[in-house]
């Protein structure tokens, strides 16, 4: 069994990240399979190698290892171009002009109110530069912000499944099956790449956990819809699909799900207060 964990270095390491972390550690370290740290830092925007230097401490005082060296997104972006331009010659990707704001004014008629359909990855593209492609040139022009993937190209008939070994949102577990008309219809066109990113959480998450070898995928229940769209990516760039267990989040008193802004619990605060890493491994239920 090879798991990771894979923070994105955009604020402290809460408990919720703690939660994630030592469950997919613990996991392996029971059959004595190999965890793996994976630094998710392609939003330069956002990313700060503070966060990051802070984050690999905190994980280290929970009593965390793991093999050296690190894999960091940011360092990856020639391989996630390899694919893109993959996908692109076999025309699954399409160049997009859309903002947001255009995604949003071509699906939603003003005197509907402002419902717009919504899937994992936001909301459901409306198809306008794709359909524009189909009578024009497919050449990326300067005007272009994204490229998306040709949903109903992806998917053709196929059937899809994965394996749960945790629950979704609504306790879905066991063997997860979805059709091609699940996914044109619920997911739609997503951006696989940014101008300014050049490259999407999806994409390179997809790329990466085939990249490491990574048998089993540990993460939050928010993420057990966007895993359609991996095994989708999975199956048409030929890689393998994990097992994937998807764990509940942790919330606050509340009921209120941890913020990544939420200075509140930060194990750093936890730390300064004299917390030892087994009472912070007690609060989380481990
Ligand atoms: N970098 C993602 C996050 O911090 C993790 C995604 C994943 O585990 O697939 O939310």
């Amino acid at each position: 069994m090879i798991t990771r964990f894979a923070p994105s270095p955009t604020g402290p390491l809460h408990l919720g990240h703690v939660y994630s972390a030592l469950l997919a550690h613990d996991m392996v370290a029971a059959v004595g399979g190999q965890f793996l740290l994976r630094i998710e830092d392609i939003d330069r925007t956002r990313a700060r190698p503070e966060w990051e230097v802070h984050i690999l401490e905190d994980l280290r005082w929970l009593g965390l290892s793991w093999p050296q060296p690190v894999m960091r997104q940011s360092n990856q972006l020639d391989r996630y171009g390899e694919s893109l331009d993959w996908l692109q010659s076999n025309n699954y990707i399409f160049s997009c002009k859309c903002s947001r704001r255009d995604v949003i004014n071509a699906l939603a008629a003003p005197q509907e109110g402002s419902d717009v359909p919504t899937g994992p990855d936001g909301v459901i593209y409306p198809g306008t530069c794709r359909m524009k492609h189909a009578t024009s040139s497919k050449d990326p022009s300067s005007e272009d912000v994204a490229l998306r993937l040709s949903m109903s190209s992806a998917v053709g008939q196929n059937l899809f499944s994965f394996h749960e070994t945790g629950h979704g949102p609504n306790g879905e577990t066991g063997l997860i099956k979805f059709t091609a008309q699940d996914a044109i219809r619920n997911i739609g066109d997503i951006v696989l790449s940014r101008r300014d990113m050049g490259t999407s959480y999806h994409l390179s998450v997809v790329l990466d956990d085939a990249a490491q070898g990574i048998t089993h995928v540990v993460r939050g229940e928010d993420l057990f819809e966007a895993t359609k769209i991996h095994i989708i990516l999975q199956r048409l760039m030929g890689l393998p699909t994990p097992t994937y267990h998807h764990h509940s989040l942790v919330r606050d008193d509340a009921g209120k799900r941890l913020a990544k802004r939420d200075d509140a619990c930060a194990i750093a605060k936890y730390r300064a207060e004299g917390f030892s890493p087994s009472d912070v491994r007690r609060m989380v239920g481990l």
